[in-house]
């Protein structure tokens, strides 16, 4: 196959009439089908069931009466160890929350705005707070720092992670800037996990802000494709505390794409300082979290082999449907030279990077076809991408012969809003 750059105009017109007619064949199928976001599908979610039945009206809690109580409002010992061993650190740095990591990150975000950390001046009581946003990435956590009405400034990436000149700069230079969102691993969207001295260069920041915290989204740190193919992002709370930064983040995960979204367990990880912080905090907000929840996770997940024999298992489902789309891309479009695509080793997403000024088109050709797609921008802050040209493709949620029909439409989308642009 030719690369579209090397068509004349009257070979691309030509080709042009003939992809039409294909879309219009795939519009006259009337599909609905949804690759908008990344979630697990309901043979993930199945593996998950037997964890329903490891607490029943039968349980023994004659030892822990006070785990179907109130309180222990930084979570029961068993799960603090789970989380621990989850994102390699120690019982003591983590509290176990509820069943969003999502909501403890907001609360985080949510009481430096009101009361500051540490005792240090509420955000609400400054002029300009400024969040650094690793681009792309997560559209939940623009979501919430354009609510507290924060300025956000993008960050590109590489393969290593964010730009850390350009980190280190904004984060020394500027005492305005007071966080940064990362997803270190298998990142959302697209794929990279954080190299060792990228983690070594955030450890070691010297922020102008004494309040600048890193809000470490670790969302994606067990979801390995591959058991012979792993990448595993160095422990921040450790390299952080070696280079006398003790208190500069915010570890956050949970067990949404491990067991059950919606009906999971989140936690928290960080310094003692932080921790002693929040749950002054938190002993406002509430009584204490569902620890039944938190016991069912612990008993069902009672070592590292039970978990990693479970996301092996959730993996057998999801790399079919990565590999399937990969395939469609690689055979498609792979000498046409009209994009670029990411190949995750883990994590729930494929970027795409189309021509620029290209993704918002094939988005909308997409839908006006029956497949929705997340919205083009929406991995940027403010939903600004500023070449228009990303697009994150979520494979999880539908089942395979559903996948391989979007996909399809997905590349062929891909060639007509090419064409015409490379014919403007
Ligand atoms: N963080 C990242 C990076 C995610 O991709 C997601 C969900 O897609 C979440 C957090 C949401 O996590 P939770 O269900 O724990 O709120």
């Amino acid at each position: 196959m030719k690369a579209y750059q090397d068509m004349n105009q009257e070979e691309l017109k030509t080709l042009h009439q003939e992809l039409l007619k294909q879309y219009q064949a795939m519009k006259d199928l009337h599909l609905q089908l949804n690759m908008a976001r990344g979630k697990p599908d309901f043979s993930q979610i199945q593996l998950s069931m037997p964890m329903l039945d490891t607490i029943n009206s039968h349980y023994d809690f004659s030892n822990q009466k006070d785990y179907c109580n109130y309180g222990i409002l930084d979570g029961i010992n068993e799960a603090k160890q789970f989380f621990a061993n989850m994102l390699m650190t120690t019982s003591e740095h983590i509290i176990v929350y509820g069943n969003s990591s999502l909501t403890i990150m907001f609360d985080q975000i949510s009481r430096g705005y009101t009361h500051g950390y540490l005792g240090n001046t509420p955000w609400c009581r400054l002029d300009k707070i400024k969040f650094l946003c690793p681009v792309p990435g997560y559209d939940r956590h623009f979501a919430i720092t354009e609510h507290f009405g924060f300025e956000m400034i993008p960050i590109p990436m590489d393969e290593n992670g964010p730009d850390m000149d350009l980190v280190e700069k904004y984060v020394q230079e500027d005492e305005t800037v007071k966080g940064i969102w990362c997803v270190p691993q298998y990142s959302n969207p697209s794929g990279i996990t954080y190299s060792d001295k990228v983690v070594d260069r955030f450890a070691h920041l010297k922020p102008a802000a004494k309040d600048f915290r890193i809000f470490w989204d670790n969302a994606y740190v067990v979801h390995h494709l591959y058991a012979d193919k792993q990448s595993h992002v160095k422990d921040i709370l450790k390299a952080c505390e070696d280079a006398g930064n003790p208190d500069m983040v915010f570890e956050f995960c949970s067990t949404s794409k491990v067991t059950f979204p919606g009906a999971g367990v989140a936690a928290m990880a960080t310094s003692l300082n932080n921790k002693k912080d929040s749950l002054k905090h938190m002993s406002i907000q509430s009584i204490g979290h569902d620890k039944l929840n938190q016991l069912r996770h612990a008993q069902y997940f009672h070592n590292v082999e039970s978990l990693t024999q479970h996301m092996e298992k959730q993996a057998d489902v999801l790399k079919p449907k990565f590999e399937m789309v990969i395939d469609i891309f690689n055979r498609e479009l792979a000498d046409l030279k009209i994009g670029k695509w990411t190949k995750p080793l883990g994590g729930y997403f494929i970027t795409f990077e189309a021509l620029e000024d290209c993704a918002k088109n094939i988005v909308q050709k997409c839908k006006e076809a029956g497949v929705i797609l997340t919205n083009a921008g929406a991995t940027f802050p403010y939903g600004h991408d500023p070449h228009d040209s990303i697009i994150r493709i979520a494979p999880s949620y539908p089942p395979l012969d559903e996948l391989k029909q979007a996909t399809e439409l997905f590349v062929l989308c891909v060639k007509l809003v090419s064409i015409e642009k490379l014919l403007e």
